[in-house]
């Protein structure tokens, strides 16, 4: 199995298949120390990490259990094979998992399987490791978050630009305005000083804005930003809309902090952490995402549909623009194979209820040849949606099931979608 999670594809559906791949993963435990994990830096030559694999496997000839060292063995050899695929190692690194799968026959029966990823982010450890479990947490780390979203630390005197990716933050730039206190020094105008004062701070915020544009937008392509420093300056800076309009319209919040420029970035990042900022923000998205889906199911002009029946014939005709589906949806795709002639029928199966319905879908008479001979497999349905989407350019989301929203879609069967056109109706 291989995952792609490459960051410019990396979207909810991505994010769905490598989380459950995890979860299967990090699950599993061999029967000795024999699951091998390999985290591969982008700049690392391949043949490096290749040569360092042939010296583990000449180590592992020293393993005393027969079925491990073979265990060990294969795994490293299927790597090594695995990575003379590649000529060099992605922008974002590599991760393979590989080792003896127990096939629940007991011992003696482990499969040898390998998993290969191209993580979100740049993998940042060089590691090997033969455990007796997959070494996931790194990747999990990874997961946490895929968006860069900007941090912007302002008041009248300095401004801190950062950046925040998952758990990892950096300020990138500082200015400060050179603008005087509040209080003017003796013998000056008063009206004189604050016409002065304004018209400093009035070039200060535009200089703010520029690098925030740099920054932000040119440099990094933010998401959205977050404001915080002490007092109103921030409020008053965003409420005069200094702000490229691509950064007006996203900012996710304003923090009161105590501390402008390099300490109110940090602070930020603490006070993001402390309240929840980034879930918060995630909420939001899936939320507009069913809120537009809601209105089109009540408005009755029937551009809303659920239930997976209905929503896979829309995408297979082509007529779905987003397709939701929340994350702990169980259906299968399940294809009925004729042994005889390779007609497929296809069913949409509860997960729980496979087995007692296994021995009816195998006694299913072919509507083609007629005969009584099929074998079934199984597929994740999510797998199935994205293959469909990709071929009709629909658009596929996978939202939280556990919100508010979530359970609302899962109320009419955890899938649903917003289509481009109603597909005439027959008459
Ligand atoms: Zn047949």
């Amino acid at each position: 199995m291989s995952i792609n999670a490459n960051q410019t594809k990396w979207d909810s559906v991505k994010r769905y298949k490598l989380k459950k791949m995890l979860n299967e993963l990090s699950s599993i435990s061999g029967h000795g120390t024999e699951l091998v994990t390999v985290y591969i830096p982008p700049r690392r030559p391949i043949y490096d990490v290749i040569s360092q694999l042939r010296n583990e496997a000449g180590t592992a000839s020293n393993i005393k259990s027969d079925l491990t060292r073979t265990h060990v063995q294969d795994a490293l050899s299927r790597t090594i094979e695995h990575l003379k695929l590649f000529k060099e190692v992605s922008e974002n690194g590599l991760v393979v998992f590989c080792g003896a799968i127990p096939t629940g026959k007991g011992f003696g029966t482990e499969k040898i399987e390998l998993y290969s990823v191209i993580p979100p982010k740049p993998v940042q450890i060089n590691l090997y490791r033969c455990d007796d479990h997959f070494w996931t947490d790194h990747l999990v780390d990874m997961m946490k978050d895929d968006k860069v979203i900007g941090i912007l630390a302002i008041d009248t005197q300095e401004t801190g630009l950062g950046i925040l990716t998952g758990d990892r933050w950096e300020v990138i730039d500082s200015l400060t305005s050179g603008v005087a206190g509040k209080h003017r020094q003796g013998g000056q105008s008063a009206r004189r000083f604050e016409r002065l004062r304004d018209n400093e701070l009035n070039e200060y915020y535009h200089r703010v804005a520029d690098h925030a544009q740099k920054v932000f937008i040119d440099q990094f392509n933010v998401k959205g930003i977050i404001v915080g420093g002490p007092g109103p300056t921030k409020e008053n800076f965003l409420k005069e809309e200094y702000l490229d309009y691509r950064l007006q319209n996203h900012v996710i919040s304003t923090l009161d902090t105590s501390y402008s420029g390099d300490e109110g970035v940090r602070e930020i990042i603490d006070k993001i952490q402390e309240q929840g900022v980034m879930t918060e923000y995630r909420l939001m998205e899936e939320k507009k995402i069913m809120k537009k889906f809601m209105s089109e199911v009540y408005s009755g002009k029937g551009l809303g549909i659920y239930g997976i029946f209905d929503t896979i014939k829309s995408l297979q005709q082509g007529f779905v623009d987003t397709i939701i589906v929340t994350d702990n949806i169980t259906t299968l795709k399940v294809d009925i194979k004729c042994n005889r002639c390779g007609n497929i029928q296809e069913r949409f199966i509860e997960k729980h209820s496979i087995p007692s319905v296994r021995q009816e879908l195998l006694s299913i008479q072919c509507p083609v040849c007629k005969a009584v001979d099929s074998e079934i497999s199984e597929r994740d349905i999510v797998d199935y949606l994205e293959e469909l989407a990709m071929m009709t350019g629909t658009k596929l989301e996978v939202i939280s099931g556990k919100t508010e929203e979530g359970a609302q879609l899962a109320s009419l069967g955890k899938i649903g979608a917003v289509l481009r056109f109603r597909p005439t109706a027959r008459t």
